[in-house]
């Protein structure tokens, strides 16, 4: 596809390049704070699976650089944000960077070492598998990341604090939102406008961090097993048999983010500059180290030996 033609096609791809975002990804967790007004007192903040790092450059306009440009700035006073990813990413001001894998302990520990002590009011987490197509095997290594996401909100989240997570919808979701509930007590999947109808995406918005009464970190996925099982955790609105019947689970489930403005199904005519042609922009930071780089490198390399390979049958 074209840069024009995605441009066309794809409403918030354009709006992104044009305000200075990274990835249209940037609108949905704007979309999200609209509903949920996430952001308000949060002074740390972790953003998990955070690159090319369009949800940090939102974490750092709308926490660090307006703390930052306050009449009684103090360095100390500045909230933390932590990201990280498996890839690398651009600097971003006042975005600390790790890079690792969420689904490894030692990440998690040099997580817990920047907070030094301290907790998170905030742990965002817009994890993705590269998808298959497949959905099941889609949904299960999505919610491996969100469960990764959910043992590192053990260790550095503070009570009453939120965990905002993507997740894939499917036929596992009633379980993972009886886990989230857990240690929620309010649990909302959302759909931002920007998050296209055709995708399975959805954003489990989890509020007022409460792990039970005397939980270890250790025990997290003991006690995450128990749940929906006969002899399970009853201690939630997801009683026995929550999946059917007359305790079946409804979940909270609401679209967010101007209903009124951009459809992300929908496409728009380019506006042209001057009355003259549409200029497509380019993109604000491409990743620096994509994982398809090396497949890129092979296919330029042997297009370049297919062209060698031609010259020297014409020449011969
Ligand atoms: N929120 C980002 C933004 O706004 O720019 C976009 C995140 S992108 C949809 C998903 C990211 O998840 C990718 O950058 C990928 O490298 C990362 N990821 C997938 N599995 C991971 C893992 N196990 N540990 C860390 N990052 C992971």
């Amino acid at each position: 596809m074209g840069k024009a033609s995605r441009d066309k096609r794809d409403i918030y791809y354009r709006k992104a390049k044009e305000e200075g975002w990274r990835a249209r990804s940037a609108f949905k967790l704007l979309q999200i704070d609209e509903e949920f007004n996430i952001f308000e007192g949060v002074k740390r903040v972790v953003d998990l699976c955070a690159a090319p790092g369009s949800w940090s450059q939102v974490l750092s306009r709308k926490l660090y650089l307006p703390a930052k440009l306050a009449p009684d700035a103090k360095d100390e006073k500045l909230p933390l944000i932590v990201a990280i990813d498996l890839q690398p990413m651009a600097p971003i001001e006042g975005v600390i960077q790790v890079q690792g894998d969420i689904t490894n302990a030692r990440t998690a520990e040099v997580v817990i070492r920047h907070f030094d002590g301290c907790k998170a009011d905030l742990v965002v987490c817009d994890g993705a598998p590269d998808v298959t197509g497949l959905h099941d095997m889609d949904e299960f290594v999505q919610s491996q990341l969100i469960l990764a996401g959910l043992t590192i909100v053990t260790h550095v989240l503070k009570e009453g604090g939120k965990f905002i997570a993507k997740i894939f919808r499917g036929k596992d979701t009633s379980l993972l939102y009886c886990q989230l509930k857990l240690f929620f007590p309010v649990v909302t999947f959302a759909k931002p406008k920007s998050s296209r109808n055709s995708s399975i995406e959805a954003f489990a918005v989890c509020e007022n961090y409460s792990p039970p009464e005397g939980f270890n970190p250790k025990d997290l996925h003991r006690l995450l097993e128990k749940v929906g099982s006969p002899s399970g955790v009853d201690d939630t609105d997801c009683v026995s048999g929550w999946l059917e019947g007359p305790n079946k689970v409804y979940i909270p489930f609401l679209a967010c983010g101007d209903l009124t403005g951009y459809d992300s199904d929908r496409s728009y005519p380019l506006p042209k500059v001057d009355g003259g042609t549409y200029q497509s922009l380019d993109p604000v930071q491409p990743p620096i180290a994509p994982p398809y780089k090396r497949a890129l490198e092979l296919k330029k390399a042997s297009t370049q030996g297919f062209k060698e390979l031609e010259n020297l049958s014409l020449d011969s």
